[in-house]
């Protein structure tokens, strides 16, 4: 998709009004910005200039990596957004040789090119992203505003012409129920959306729901790093084994560490069962993070991720005016490939190029755009949890012959600078799934084959 480009989008009338102010919300605020009047990011937390866990994000105690597209979406849309990072203690790391990744019995080789890679905790993501947005000139954040329902004009069933229009949004504020009145209302709630039920309850069809269940469990702590101190590591497991972990330096001199297990093999919550979990991955680094290091939070948080869901909007004949929805509202993907924020990301670029073309028709002319992203990202994601026998869901066509070329993909990546550079590159949704089929990285998967 081409990059953000104001000059795309003109005229500069109306309010949007945006519910939800975690990344989603807020990159689609910047965005909306470009042509509308006034933009007003409503969320139920209060949203001060700190970086927090908000209740509305209990994600945030866990790893969150930011890949290629958001990376570039948020330098683009915030210039300089990365040197405000380092200023707060975040790192840019090479996220080839900076960053280890171990997946089938051993360590991918080193890219052959330099691969920028932003380190920090999602609360510094998310305080930089929202004091960005907070401070540009047509947007207006709004904390403990709950949103409990969508306003809107006539309607009920019938065809799209004479179809509903949101024209607003109930809030329950501490001053009592309120109305905001908006030309467009974005949904970017997350994962717990309720716009489905509303779309029901208003005539119309909800969008096809698709999940496909990983029974995923996170636990996570904080240790204490040295300042030289910049390595990161993730180890992927693959089949038959259902536990990984990973172990990012960000801000405050820590490295946040997560563990995981899929298909029920969950880490437990108590510091010495983490650091057994920790010590069966089949290698040391992040047992000895947990192990020889100072833990900063004594408290182990956990997070479980049953399924990826997504809905499928771009598929609704109708859809009313003046709604978009965005974000893990649309679609929540299996965090361990640590792709939600970008994909946020993509989305508002999408709505961008969406506005580009006036505003007329924009939720399906949205949809439509923000599915080509999707499509590829989700058949990414489900495809490598098919890989496991016990994921719970409709499996693509083709997916058992795209993951054995994937697993050559990974054996030659073991010492093959090429092949592995391609592999994370895609890996980080730089390139895509297509890169690793060009003849350059064929022959070379062929001839490691052929070589063991
Ligand atoms: C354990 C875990 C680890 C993850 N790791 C990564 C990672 O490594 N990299 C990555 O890119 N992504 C990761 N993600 C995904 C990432 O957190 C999300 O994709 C990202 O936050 C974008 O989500 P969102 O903004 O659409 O929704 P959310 O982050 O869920 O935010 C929704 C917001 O809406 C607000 N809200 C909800 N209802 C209302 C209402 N009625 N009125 C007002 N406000 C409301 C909430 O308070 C909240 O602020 C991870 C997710 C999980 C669960």
């Amino acid at each position: 998709m081409a990059s953000h480009d104001a000059r795309r989008v003109d005229a500069s009338d109306g309010h949007a009004v945006v519910v939800g102010a975690s990344i989603a919300g807020l990159l689609a605020g910047r965005v909306l910005a470009d042509t509308f009047a006034e933009v007003t990011v409503l969320d139920r937390d209060p949203l001060p200039d700190e970086r927090i866990v908000r209740r509305g994000v209990p994600q945030a105690n866990h790893v969150h990596a930011l890949l290629e597209p958001g990376r570039v979406i948020l330098e683009d849309l915030f210039p300089g957004y990365g040197d405000e990072l380092r200023e707060a203690g975040g790192l840019v790391i090479d996220g080839s040789t900076q960053l280890d990744l171990y997946q089938q019995g051993d360590f991918l080789a080193d890219a052959e090119k330099r691969l920028p890679f932003y380190c920090a905790s999602r609360p510094l993501f998310e305080q930089i992203t929202r004091r960005r947005v907070a401070g540009h000139e047509r947007i207006t954040l709004r904390g403990e505003c709950h949103v409990t329902d969508y306003v809107a004009d006539g309607g009920g069933a019938g065809d799209s012409r004479d179809g509903v229009r949101v024209t607003g949004v109930e809030i329950a504020a501490d001053a009592g129920e309120t109305t905001l009145d908006a030309d467009l209302v974005v949904d970017a709630t997350g994962r717990t959306s309720r716009t489905p039920d509303w779309l029901r309850r208003h005539g119309y069809r909800a969008p096809e729901t698709e999940t496909v269940g990983v029974d995923l469990a996170y636990s996570t702590v904080a240790v204490e790093r040295r300042p030289s101190e910049a390595q990161g590591y993730l180890i992927v497991p693959s089949p038959p084994v259902t536990r990984g972990g990973t172990a990012v330096p960000v801000e405050g001199d820590r490295w946040i560490v997560t563990v995981f297990g899929r298909h029920g093999d969950h880490p437990p919550g108590d510091s010495e069962g983490l650091k057994a979990f920790a010590a069966s991955l089949p290698t040391p680094e992040i047992r000895d993070l947990l192990e020889e290091r100072s833990w900063v939070t004594d408290e182990v948080r956990q997070y479980p991720f049953p399924a990826s869901k997504r809905r499928y909007y771009e598929d609704l004949g109708r859809f009313p005016d003046g709604l978009l929805v965005t974000g893990d509202a649309i679609a929540s993907f299996n965090p361990i490939y640590g792709q939600g924020m970008s994909v946020a990301a993509l989305d508002a670029l999408a709505l961008h190029h969406a506005l580009a073309g006036g505003r007329g028709d924009l939720g399906p002319r949205f949809f439509e755009l923000a599915s080509e992203t999707l499509d590829v990202v989700w058949q990414m994601t489900v495809g490598s949890d098919f890989a496991y026998s016990q994921t719970d869901g409709e499996k693509p066509r083709g997916t058992d012959l795209r993951n054995r070329y994937l697993s050559w993909v990974v054996d030659a990546a073991h010492a093959d600078s090429y092949v592995a550079e391609r592999f994370v590159r895609v890996l980080r949704l730089e390139e895509s799934p297509s890169a690793l089929l060009r003849p350059g990285v064929l022959w070379r998967v062929a001839a490691a084959a052929i070589g063991r």
